[in-house]
């Protein structure tokens, strides 16, 4: 049975957050919300805890968590020490959707947090509910996106529930996770820094404040080979998903060429393109705006799974700015198949 916690981003939520914290000092696993995604959090302190986090989401046990903090004081509890540059990038941009990959002070958080690995991803959430429920749990609390392992991240307490439903004692439901993507990734323990993940603090901001980056410019994470769960399949609803420039020319006779194969095709597109052919239509919203496509992206991606649809093409945007951790998803989800 799972319990969902209703917070009120404008009452004193004090009482719900207490319940959550005892409940992570009991070593039991939450998920709450983040301006990214939500996440399934637990003690990183607890082994028996975190490995109950890989279990609700069916995890390989080699991709490391992120550790998430509430007040920047925390990092002295398990970060080795923090170097100059990653210090800049904290100063600039936390909290907010930054992970950096920071080195663990040794024997500080358990095990199957970092995988193993010497070095640990540690960020400071924006959103008021995490920071809240986070500075009162002060403790480190590890979190992955609450989903199951492979689906589109969950952008909504009801998206958690779809996959963790009876899994997982406790939701916070503070409604909808804004940015909608999750965090960019920088690894601090390398110089120059690396980008290992993209994400909605773009390269180009982060060159403007630490300098170099390193991997900026590549969109596959295939080419960075540190960030060690970029390896599995993501994101990916049910149906097979192909990506296209829906201004191209051919698009229309492709999509009818599809449907001429008896395939039910779902459009996943902003509004401006209803008028390609489609059984389906999931809309991306009214905006072309790169962020507010990239908040109802996964959303998108989980509707399709309610709909009697064979193939799902979804609109593909230029790699630039927010855009290339779009295309970073959606390559994704599409397995890297084009129509
Ligand atoms: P998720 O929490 O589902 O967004 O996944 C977290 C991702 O962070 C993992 O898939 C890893 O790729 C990355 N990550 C976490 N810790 C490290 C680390 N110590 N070194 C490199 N990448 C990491
Ligand atoms: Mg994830």
């Amino acid at each position: 049975m799972t319990n969902c916690v209703h917070v009120d981003r404008n009452g004193d939520n004090t009482k719900s957050y207490q319940q959550i914290v005892d409940n992570w000092l009991q070593g039991e696993v939450a998920a709450f919300p983040t301006e990214t995604v939500y996440g399934l959090g637990a003690d990183a302190r607890n082994a028996q805890a975190i490995a109950k986090i890989y279990e609700a989401k069916g995890r390989p046990s080699d991709n490391p968590l992120i550790v998430h903090i509430g007040q920047i004081e925390q990092l002295q509890g398990f970060i080795d020490h923090v170097p100059e540059k990653a210090k800049l990038a904290i100063e600039a941009f936390w909290p907010g959707p930054l992970t950096a990959i920071l080195p663990l002070k040794s024997g500080a958080l358990a095990e199957n947090v970092s995988a193993g690995l010497s070095t640990v991803g540690v960020r400071m959430p924006s959103h008021p509910v995490a920071r809240e429920l986070l500075t009162l749990a002060n403790m480190p609390i590890a979190a992955p996106s609450a989903n199951r392992s492979g689906k589109p991240s969950p952008t909504a307490a009801s998206h958690v529930l779809e996959d963790l439903e009876g899994r997982i004692p406790y939701i916070v439901d503070g409604g909808p996770a804004t940015a909608g993507l999750e965090s960019t990734i920088v690894d601090f323990t390398v110089e120059p820094p690396a980008l290992l993940r993209p994400g909605s603090i773009t390269e180009e901001m982060l060159i403007s404040v630490i300098g170099e980056l390193q991997g900026a410019g590549r969109l596959r994470d295939q080419d960075a080979p540190k960030a060690p769960g970029m390896k599995y399949t993501h994101y990916a609803p049910e149906a097979p998903v192909l990506l296209a420039f829906l201004d191209d020319e051919d698009v229309t006779d492709k999509i009818e060429q599809l449907r001429s194969q008896g395939k039910r095709v779902a459009l996943v597109a902003t509004d401006s393109y209803r008028g390609l052919p489609h059984d389906a239509f999931v809309s991306l919203g009214e905006s072309n705006e790169i962020e507010a496509v990239s908040s109802r992206l996964f959303a998108a991606l989980r509707e399709c799974n309610q709909l009697p649809i064979d193939v799902i093409v979804a609109a593909a945007y230029p790699a630039e700015g927010i855009g290339k951790a779009l295309m970073n998803r959606l390559e994704k989800a599409a397995g890297g198949n084009w129509l």
